[in-house]
């Protein structure tokens, strides 16, 4: 036997042992296993070789690797390191001799163990290197997929390897094409099939939940679903397919065949399982890439649209006649175009990046105010006002430029600054005013010729100069009818174009609108006779006084009844009627003629507008008779409009606030002349001592605060620091001459507008009152002179608005207004309101918030929203409130300079007046 391996192990088993565990402390099944452990693995093994037949062994040998592998997760390359380990060792432990031994047969034990797990583990062997193969082929696909971007080539190049590795002849990537409805092939190799619709493709697919693939192994004999075969197409055996699905969406599929019979082994749909999601991934990169692409595209050609629209607005702005400057949100100028830097006379340089408050230095300072005003209510606007516009005129020097200020908002309606277009409209304002000159002269000149002509006719239809004959006389009578009505015409045109220019004379005193009436009746009378008409009027007894001119008044009554008596047939009648209504008198004019037409009743108070009526067009008539009425109503502080019926008639009414009689005066809205003196500031200038402390002692008692200054040199910088509400001036001072005190005084924006009464021992030659004086006192002055004088100076000159629809109220304040030197204008709703402090710009508005139709709250709101009306003084009235002083602030925040809850006494009324008109600082100047 020689040599035997039993006996051997036996005396070497523990070297045996020991090699074994260093052989396994290497291996990562074994590590953590204690040694006593790792030794229990090894007595198998040993029984193993010691088995006497070879099969036996290799039995053991496959026993001993399946347990192994088994119970301790050991991989057949292990288990192979180990053999080959022992075979090692057992060499190495082999004295030579015995090695011959070994050689000749006896340690082929080893061998045949090594072999036997070499062949246990072939199937394994070959499953990893498939794996391996595989694995680079993963590889190979994952760096062509990530390697591009261009979805068409790296899906051709993917498809070819996975067609490759799998070793199907065919494949196709289908895509869903969302518009055909279709999943089409996107890149194919060997497949000429056509797309199929996304209806047929099963919905589990196309939710992107299913990861089932389709694996099928002999299409021709297995039953398949339609889609299938449509999808395969003919002489394919074996197919493959399985959705592509990117962040839980269907992007399409892959699909692999083979014309072979079970052409895909189980590494094949692994293979193809692992590449599936590869490339969906891959696709939805490729997507996001082509949305990425395209957006930058487009935002590319976005940026370019802008610049070249930027070059041509810049274009644009630069060549514009209009000026244009723009404002950022903070009020900071961003932009002056050429035509802006012209008009407000200043440069791009010196305006950009500056603040807005210097931009409109050019102008006048009313205008300077108004579009500071309105830049900075653009500025501080609210969300829901920031539509608003304003338009305003600026006067500089010279030239006239209209502006309008707009908000810059962004689609979204975000507020980034302001707009202000300027346009110099100088020529027009020009030419307008040009205008209303030659109207006025023309309608002049043509007065001379026509007195001539009528005067003339007269003569010869009198036969003043000759008999003449009946044709004679009907055709002068023609010629004189014209005559007159060119006169009348040319006198209208007189009268509006007198208005425009400001020439218009209104003297207003108390008048009895009785009288009127009866004058123009009697006027009138042959026209209505001449057509068999009624002409009565009755006036109600005891009427009171309106104040009023009487010429323009007796102007609107002709205008009122003429055109009755023209347009009423002949035969019927016409009545007017005055009567009182409370604090005011209300005059009717009624007619039993044509009517007026509902869609001319708007229009009938607009120039030169004539209804299209044949009696109308028959009558002849200049369409400007109605606006003077309106504008002659308007001036008296009262109300016209017009009542209609087509065919029935029409009442034209018009009331008049009335006037205040003397001894109505006394006994209910007397203000008490010490009312009316608190709180004034009068500066008495008198280098004097004891005629200054006269004057001083004698405003004193009357309830005036009273400062002396003895020199003329510090009275302008005083009193434009102090702004006194009256400066009583000596004209002997002992600095400086008197008058160049007052020359300085009307020179001086802040004190220009500050009356001053001189009071000297010279006598009066004209020059102070035409360097602005009101009035001229000489020394020694009586104190009742004196105290008149500065009553006087002191009234409230202009207009203010009564906002009020209860007619005795409306007297009240009518009475009231006029008697602190205002002249009241009257609207009874917040629509009037608006209108009239438009256009006439009252001192003072005194806001009633009860009110038919638009209320004072909103009429409030308007007229501080609108530039032109924004800083006119507005005391609010109510009646109806709980708690005065919550409604006071709540009106003031909402930009009333006080209120005044109803009902009120002439004190306290005078005392908001008052306050409301402090900020403006003393009287306006005297109009
Ligand atoms: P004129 O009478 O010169 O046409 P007005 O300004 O006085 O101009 O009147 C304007 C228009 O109003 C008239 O053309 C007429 O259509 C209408 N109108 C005025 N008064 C009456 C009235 N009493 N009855 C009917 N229509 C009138």
């Amino acid at each position: 036997m020689g040599w035997d391996f039993s006996a051997w192990l036996r005396q070497h088993g523990a070297e045996v042992e020991a090699r074994w565990l260093a052989v396994v402390q290497e291996l990562p099944a074994y590590v953590a296993l204690p040694a006593d452990e790792r030794l229990s693995c090894w007595h198998p093994l040993v029984e193993a070789l010691l088995a006497d037949q070879a099969e036996a062994l290799v039995e053991r040998a496959r026993q001993w690797a399946d347990r192994e592998m088994r119970e301790r997760g050991a991989t057949p390359s292990e288990l192979l390191s180990i053999t080959e380990g022992l075979s090692q060792a057992t060499r190495d432990l082999l004295p030579a001799e015995e090695g011959t031994g070994w050689a000749n047969g006896h340690l082929g034990r080893l061998n045949v163990l090594e072999a036997a797990l070499a062949h246990c583990f072939a199937g394994e062997v070959e499953r990893l290197t498939a794996e391996k193969s595989q694995l680079e082929t993963l590889y190979e696909i994952t760096r062509e997929l990530t390697a591009s971007l261009d979805l068409d080539r790296m899906l051709h190049r993917t498809l070819a390897e996975v067609v490759t590795a799998i070793t199907a002849e065919m494949g196709a990537v289908f895509l869903v094409d969302g518009e055909a409805g279709k999943v089409v092939p996107e890149t194919t190799i060997n497949w000429n099939r056509e797309g199929i619709p996304l209806a047929v493709v099963p919905s589990a697919w196309q939710l992107g939940q299913a990861d089932a693939l389709l694996a099928l192994d002999d299409l021709q004999t297995e039953r398949t679903e339609a889609w299938v075969e449509t999808l395969a197409g003919p002489n394919t055996h074996s197919l493959m397919a399985a959705p592509l699905v990117a962040n839980g969406a269907f992007m399409g599929l892959l699909a692999v065949a083979s014309h072979r019979l079970g052409a895909f082994a189980p590494t094949h749909v692994r293979l193809f399982r692992a590449v599936l999601s590869q490339i969906a991934t891959a696709i939805g990169n490729a997507e996001v890439y082509r949305l990425i692409t395209q957006q930058a595209q487009e935002l590319g050609q976005m940026l370019r649209h802008q610049q070249e629209e930027g070059t041509k607005s810049q274009a644009i702005l630069t060549s514009i006649a209009d000026g244009v400057v723009v404002n950022n949100a903070e009020g900071q100028t961003i932009l002056v175009n050429p035509a802006a830097e012209h008009i407000l006379d200043t440069t791009g340089e010196q305006s950009v990046g500056q603040d807005f408050h210097a931009l409109f230095s050019a102008f006048d300072a009313q205008g300077r105010e108004e579009a500071v005003a309105a830049m900075e209510a653009l500025l501080g606007a609210t969300a829901s006002d920031v539509h608003k516009v304003f338009k305003m005129i600026l006067e500089a020097d010279s030239r006239v430029v209209h502006a309008h200020l707009s908000p810059v908002l962004t689609q979204r309606g975000n507020f980034l600054g302001v707009v202000t277009v300027l346009r110099d409209v100088t020529k027009e304002v020009e030419v307008d005013r040009a205008k209303s000159e030659f109207v006025s002269n023309v309608s002049h000149e043509l007065r001379t010729p026509m007195t001539a002509i009528q005067g003339y006719t007269d003569l010869l239809h009198a036969e003043a100069v000759g008999p003449i004959n009946d044709k004679q006389k009907r055709f002068l009578k023609i010629i004189k009818s014209n005559a007159e009505r060119l006169t009348a015409l040319i006198n209208d045109l007189l009268d509006i174009s007198r208005v425009e220019t400001g020439r218009v004379r209104f003297e207003p005193r108390p008048t009895q609108i009785g009288e009127v009436i009866s004058d123009v009746v009697n006027a009138l009378a042959g026209q209505a006779e001449a057509k068999h008409q009624s002409l009565t009027y009755e006036v109600v007894a005891g009427l009171p006084n309106v104040m009023g001119d009487r010429d323009r008044l007796n102007q609107v009554l002709t205008n009122l009844v003429g055109n009755a008596i023209r347009y009423t047939p002949e035969g019927k009648k016409i009545e007017i009627r005055a009567y009182a209504v409370e604090g005011a008198v209300r005059v009717d004019v009624r007619d039993t003629g044509i009517g007026i037409a509902p869609e001319d009743l708007g229009h009938i108070f607009e120039r030169f507008y004539r209804a299209d009526h044949p009696l109308v067009q028959e009558a002849g008539g200049s369409g400007l008779g109605l606006s003077i009425v309106k504008m002659f109503v308007e001036m008296h502080g009262g109300r016209v409009w017009v009542e209609s019926e087509q065919g029935k008639g029409s009442t034209f009414t018009f009331i008049l606030p009335v006037a205040v009689q003397a001894e109505e005066e006394d006994q209910v809205h007397r203000i008490p002349p010490r009312l009316m003196a608190r709180t004034r500031t009068i500066l008495v200038v008198d280098d004097d001592r004891d005629v200054a402390n006269l004057v001083k002692m004698q405003l004193e008692d009357n309830g005036y605060r009273v400062c002396v200054l003895g020199s003329g040199r510090s009275v302008v910088a005083w009193a434009e620091e102090k702004r006194p509400d009256l400066i009583v001036l000596d004209l002997i001072l002992p600095d400086v001459e008197g008058t160049a005190v007052l020359r300085a005084l009307k020179e001086n924006a802040t004190t220009a507008d500050i009356p001053v009464i001189v009071l000297t021992i010279v006598s009066d030659d004209g020059t102070a009152r035409s360097l602005g004086a009101v009035d001229y006192l000489t020394k020694p002055v009586d104190s009742e002179d004196l105290l008149r004088s500065v009553e006087k100076a002191l009234t409230w000159q202009g207009h203010v608005l009564v906002v009020e629809d209860d007619a005795d109220t409306v007297g009240l304040l009518s009475v009231a207004m006029h008697q602190i030197g205002f002249t009241p204008l009257v609207a009874g709703n917040g629509y009037e309101a608006l209108a009239m402090a438009r256009r006439y710009r009252p001192n003072l508005i005194l806001l009633d918030l009860r009110l038919p139709g638009m209320d004072g709250y909103e009429a409030l709101t308007h007229l501080k929203r609108d530039a032109v009306t924004q800083a006119i003084p507005i005391v609010a009235m109510s009646a109806h409130v709980a708690d005065a002083e919550q409604e006071r602030k709540r009106l003031i925040a909402l930009g009333a300079n006080s209120f005044l809850p109803k009902p009120f006494s002439i004190e306290e009324l005078l005392n908001e007046v008052e306050a409301a008109l402090q900020p403006v600082a003393g009287p306006a100047p005297l109009q």
